[in-house]
């Protein structure tokens, strides 16, 4: 499956045509993964017309991710914030996926480490409905654990949102795609409940919700935090602990957080039903609570939501 394209692209300091926005095949960060990335939703809501969600802290993200590596982003996070408006007012996108993403490029040769890593940058945004398939966030999904764990503390930080990274992600969800599963989830070389390929983990029992602590080789989510937020709001007991594979399978409910997945409901793990088997009663809470923000049914007493203004593109998009 394609991406739906868009008209323009903000690639490396101006917009340019979709198609135009190229990088050199020697580029470093195509060789060994040295590429920094965000994914982040915006969502057309009833108060404030397209609002993007989270942006300044998916960008300090994305700045961070940069930080661990010992490099630094192209432009301030203040720019980046105003691009990723402007690129959906450009594309006349209501509701979209952006994607910001930095690279060592060509410029700094082919050394592993090469004398000097500058970053490239470009931002793109596109219409991507549900990440795991359409109904899984009404049915929820099904899940496998994976035979691949996720990398352990010191080896490759699970902290910053690299591209590197993602070749235990690829490994993870295509494997659980070969074994008929929407979505895989690994353990951290110490066998514990790390995260999904692209998603944190949550689990229900009775009427406290655990996920995996940071220090579990997980991505921080803003997702992830969100809902540790609203769940405390709405009333729930949130632990950040080490687990087991065992409690998925003893669990009330389970579900999957993360800009693409939302907010996705998980039905069974290795073939066993989690609780009764399709959406539990706290997850959908949940759910409404979170895209509760977009239709002003839940207070944004946060400020999480951040309106890009009128649009000024002169064609629609193709969504
Ligand atoms: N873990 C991984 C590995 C991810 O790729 C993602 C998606 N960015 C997440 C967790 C969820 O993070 P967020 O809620 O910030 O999208």
């Amino acid at each position: 499956m394609g991406l739906d394209k868009c008209e323009w692209i903000w690639h490396e300091g101006k917009f340019v045509p979709w198609e135009d926005a190229q990088i050199h095949v020697l580029s470093h960060g195509l060789h060994y993964g040295t590429s920094f990335f965000e994914g982040i939703r915006a969502y057309e809501t009833k108060q404030n017309g397209t609002c993007v969600f989270r942006l300044n802290d998916h960008n300090i993200r994305f700045k961070n991710s940069a930080k661990i590596y010992g490099l630094e982003l192209p432009e301030s996070v203040d720019t980046i914030n105003e691009i990723c408006r402007e690129v959906l007012r450009r594309n006349n996108l209501k509701s979209a996926y952006i994607r910001p993403i930095a690279w060592v490029g060509y410029e700094n040769g082919l050394k592993v480490g090469p004398d000097s890593s500058v970053l490239n940058m470009s931002i793109a945004a596109f219409p991507w409905g549900a990440y795991l398939g359409e109904g899984g966030l009404e049915n929820g999904v099904d899940v496998c654990i994976s035979t691949w764990n996720r990398v352990a503390p010191n080896t490759i930080p699970a902290a910053a949102k690299a591209g590197g990274n993602y070749l235990s992600g690829f490994l993870i969800s295509q494997e659980a795609r070969k074994r008929g599963c929407a979505e895989g989830i690994a353990l951290g070389t110490d066998g514990r409940i790390s995260e999904a390929g692209g998603a944190n983990v949550f689990i229900i029992k009775g009427d406290t919700i655990y996920t995996p602590p940071i220090a579990a080789s997980i991505l921080g989510g803003i997702t992830r935090d969100t809902i540790i937020t609203l769940a405390g709001k709405l009333g729930y007991k949130v632990r950040e602990e080490q687990l087991t594979r065992e409690f998925l399978y003893l669990a009330d409910e389970v579900f999957f957080t993360g800009t693409a997945a939302e907010v996705t409901p998980i039905r069974s793990v290795d073939g066993i039903k989690v609780g009764i088997g399709k959406r539990g009663p706290i997850t959908e809470k949940i759910q409404n609570a979170f895209f509760g923000l977009f239709d002003g049914s839940t207070k944004d007493e946060w400020n999480w939501l951040d309106p890009i203004g009128a649009h000024t593109g002169k064609k629609a998009a193709t969504a």
